[in-house]
């Protein structure tokens, strides 16, 4: 049976895993933010605040329609709300500027199949999003088309963004799409990389969603797995 999770529950969650963004070295600064689905709504870190010195208070409860109760939210709470809104099958949603991938994401182009471990995304590629002014409509409008049949994106100029049932699994993809990134780069220094085909990617993310690939088992009753109450 998994827990239920308060309010005071998730945003320390949330807490640990921004902190956790940190430690894998895929955030810095205030940059980046975090969001999980929560009663009428959705938690959400709030705007410019480092987070070593975030307080569970200082998490920001916001409903579908942008109201919000405590601090001012995080300045890309569009997004936050829309994918959150569009996306039935995600509870959390990781935005970090993560060197390697924001770094791809300067060259406006999605991130091929040049290694099969691309499946974890969902498909043959990670598309990358057309830029936009952070904290607009328009950015929340490209991102949720470049995450159609997707759990991660990069932002044209900005950085990346990934989704997951969890703040387990969303931290996770993002420390491997920063990964994968990074190998890229390193691809490309030697010459352009072969891309594999549209059949073979079928194959691996087939086989990557019946063996929970990366995932692990769910431990029973885990802290880590954390659920909003009435999401
Ligand atoms: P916030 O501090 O407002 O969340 O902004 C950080 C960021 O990454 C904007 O894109
Ligand atoms: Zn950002």
């Amino acid at each position: 049976m998994k827990l239920e999770l308060s309010k005071l529950e998730l945003s320390e969650q949330m807490i640990k895993t921004c902190l956790e963004m940190e430690t894998r070295d895929i955030n810095q600064g205030t940059s980046g933010n975090l969001s999980m689905r929560f009663n009428n709504g959705f938690l959400i870190t709030p705007s410019s605040m480092p987070y070593n010195e975030m307080k569970p208070e200082d998490i920001v409860e916001m409903d579908w329609e942008g109201k919000f109760i405590g601090k001012q939210p995080s300045s890309e709470w569009r997004f936050h709300r829309d994918i959150l809104k569009e996306r039935k099958d995600i509870n959390v949603v990781l935005h970090c500027h993560s060197i390697n991938a924001t770094a791809l994401s300067c060259h406006n182009k999605d991130i091929p199949a040049f290694h099969y471990i691309i499946g974890l995304a969902g498909g043959n590629n990670i598309r990358c999003a057309k830029y936009a002014t952070f904290g607009s409509q328009e950015l929340s409008d490209n991102a949720l088309i470049a995450l159609k049949d997707r759990l991660a994106c990069l932002l044209g100029h900005h950085g990346m963004i990934c989704l997951g049932k969890t703040f387990k699994e969303a931290l996770w993809l993002g420390s491997e799409v920063e990964a994968m990134s990074k190998i890229y780069i390193k691809a490309l220094s030697i010459g352009n990389t072969q891309i594999l085909s549209e059949k073979e990617m079928e194959k691996v993310v087939k086989q990557m969603e019946r063996m929970s690939y990366g995932k692990g088992p769910e431990p029973e009753g885990s802290e880590d797995i954390a659920r909003p109450k009435n999401g």
